[in-house]
C-alpha cells in the first residue's frame, strides 16, 4: 500500500520543469516545490551580505538561521518563497542571482543542506518537486521521474519571454551565454549534478504545447499509478 505520491522533474534550465510541474500539481491536487527557489534564496542571502563564496565555514554558520519555505497556492496556482518569514519571490528570479545559484549550489555544504529542507518539506506529502538532482538524489524512491528538456534554441526563446514577462530587457546573446554557462556548471559539478536517472522518463517538449505535454505526462503518470500501485490511499 503506497501512503504518498512523488513525482520528480528534473531537467536543465528553462526546459519548462516549473511550468509542468505546477500544472500536475493543479490536476492531481500535490503539493508543489520548486528547488531551485532554496537555492535562489540562499544565495540571495549570501549576496545581501556580501559572503564570499569559498568562506564555506562563514556560509556553514549562517545556515542554523535559515528558515526557507516555498509556498504554493493550488487553487490559484500561485507561489513564492519564503525566507525567515519574508517573501523574497522576485529577489530570487533577478539574472544575477540565477548564475550564481549556480556556483553556490555546487558547494557541499549547501547541497547536503538544502537536501536535508527539500526531503523534510517533502516527507509525508503528497508531492510534485522539480530541479536537477530530485530524481537522483533529493528523492530516489519517488514514485514517477520526468526528465524534461528542450532544443537550446526552444529554451532560450522561452527564457527570453519569461524574463520580458518580469519586465526585464537583457540582451539575447547574454541570456544564452547564462543558459550554457548554467548549464555546464549543473551538470559538471562533482556532487549532485544534473543526470537523467536510470528510470527516469525521458520527455523532450520542443515540439509540445503545453497542453499536449500535460496531458502526456498526466497519462504517463496514471499509467504507473495504475501498474505499480493499484491501492493508492491518497485522497485524490
Ligand atoms: O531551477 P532554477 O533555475 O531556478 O535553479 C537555480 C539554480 O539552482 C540552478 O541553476 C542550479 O544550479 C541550482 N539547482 C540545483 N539543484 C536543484 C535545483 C536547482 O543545483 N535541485
Amino acid at each position: 500500500m503506497v501512503k504518498h505520491i512523488v513525482i520528480a522533474i528534473d531537467g536543465p534550465s528553462s526546459s519548462g520543469k516549473s511550468t509542468l510541474a505546477r500544472e500536475l500539481a493543479q490536476a492531481l491536487g500535490l503539493r508543489y516545490i520548486d528547488s531551485g527557489a532554496y537555492y535562489r534564496a540562499l544565495t540571495w542571502f549570501l549576496m545581501e551580505r556580501r559572503i564570499n563564496l569559498s568562506d564555506e565555514t562563514g556560509i556553514e554558520a549562517l545556515l542554523p538561521q535559515l528558515n526557507l519555505e516555498f509556498r504554493y497556492n493550488a487553487a490559484t496556482g500561485q507561489c513564492a518563497m519564503f525566507l525567515n518569514g519574508r517573501n523574497v519571490e522576485d529577489s530570487i528570479r533577478q539574472p544575477a542571482v540565477s548564475v550564481r545559484a549556480s556556483e553556490v549550489s555546487a558547494l557541499p555544504i549547501v547541497r547536503k543542506f538544502i537536501t536535508e529542507v527539500l526531503r523534510k518539506a517533502a516527507e509525508n506529502t503528497d508531492v510534485v518537486m522539480d530541479g536537477r538532482d530530485i530524481g537522483t538524489v533529493v528523492l530516489p524512491e519517488a514514485t514517477v521521474k520526468i526528465f524534461l528538456t528542450a532544443d537550446e534554441q526552444v529554451r532560450l526563446q522561452r527564457r527570453l519571454e519569461q524574463l520580458q514577462r518580469q519586465g526585464m530587457q537583457i540582451q539575447e546573446q547574454e541570456i544564452a551565454a547564462d543558459l550554457n554557462r548554467r548549464d555546464h556548471q549543473d551538470s559538471r559539478r562533482a556532487l549532485a549534478p544534473l543526470r537523467q536517472a536510470p528510470d527516469a522518463i525521458v520527455i523532450d517538449n520542443s515540439h509540445l504545447t503545453r497542453d499536449q505535454q500535460r496531458e502526456l505526462v498526466l497519462n504517463l503518470i496514471k499509467e504507473k499509478l495504475n501498474l505499480t500501485n493499484p491501492i493508492y490511499e491518497g485522497n485524490h
